[in-house]
């Protein structure tokens, strides 16, 4: 296909695939626009292969927050409307990949493919992680002290279950790499994405155990990790008040990326 052709036959999938996402309610207006702007980045930056990944990641993650969605609602630690995401929840899980098409479009690279893929697979990996471990039967445990239990959906909370699923997405991730030929080497595909999820994922619990804000809401006093409860901010108790669940989202990414690509990098000096 001429490259114009390619180019705005894209640009329609990717409008496709957000307005899809809008119609079944996983996402709201602006986070449209959030994952728009995400697949514009992405199939620009990355190529089609890269979206179809992100798109993969996308649907995963829905599946996985609708799984016993119901049951989720009941222990409270479900994702609000429906398991919709809005845009700053977009933005913390595919920024780092985006900014990583960003750069392939200018500098394309085994590098900043492993990049790319450790921040999906981590993105991939906590969702599975989170969503998983709430169906967990026994309590999950610190993962900073594991003699200690916490109630399930506890940012810090570990349990086997969780993952295996973070092991789960970061392989479908990594299986699905290897038709779409992303890397010349495809036997490093599932061990790069693998690594990246599965360090992404616990980044995650040991930020979310440490330096992630706790507190609890001024209305009906639950303990809450979220900014808002009952209509008004909360009050912090513990960790830092900037890193809230997004910004660890964020930090989780980038601890993924960081991991695949030292694993590239590793393979590669050998
Ligand atoms: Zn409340």
């Amino acid at each position: 296909m001429l490259p114009l052709v390619t180019a705005v036959a894209e640009f329609f999938v990717v409008i496709a695939v957000s307005l899809a996402a809008v119609l079944l309610n996983t996402i709201d207006a602006r986070g449209f626009l959030a994952s728009a702007t995400v697949g514009f980045a992405v199939v620009y930056g990355g190529g089609f292969q890269w979206f179809v990944i992100v798109a993969v990641f996308f649907i995963l993650g829905v599946a996985f927050t609708l799984y016993k969605y119901g049951y989720k609602r009941k222990l409270g630690g479900a994702q609000g409307k429906g398991g919709a995401r809005n845009w700053p929840h977009i933005l913390a899980n595919g920024g780092v990949a985006s900014m990583a098409a960003v750069w392939n479009f200018f500098f394309p690279g085994p590098v900043v493919t492993a990049v790319f893929l450790g921040a999906i697979s981590a993105a991939a990996a906590d969702t599975a992680a989170t969503e998983l471990g709430l169906l967990s039967h026994g309590m999950p445990r610190l993962i900073t002290n594991p003699s200690k239990t916490v109630p399930p959906g506890t940012s810090g909370g570990v349990s086997p279950l969780g993952f295996v699923g973070a092991a789960f997405a970061s392989l479908v991730i990594g299986a699905l790499a290897i038709p779409l030929g992303i890397l010349a080497d495809p036997y490093l595909l599932i061990p790069v994405a693998l690594v990246g999820g599965v360090f992404g994922a616990v980044v995650d619990s040991l930020i979310g155990a440490v330096v992630q804000r706790k507190g609890y809401c001024v209305v009906c006093l639950k303990p809450t990790e979220a900014l808002k409860h009952c209509g008004e901010r909360t009050r912090a108790t513990k960790g830092s008040p900037f890193v809230e669940n997004n910004a660890v989202n964020v930090l989780a990414t980038v601890a993924g990326a960081a991991a695949s690509t030292a694993l590239l990098l590793a393979v590669y000096a050998v």
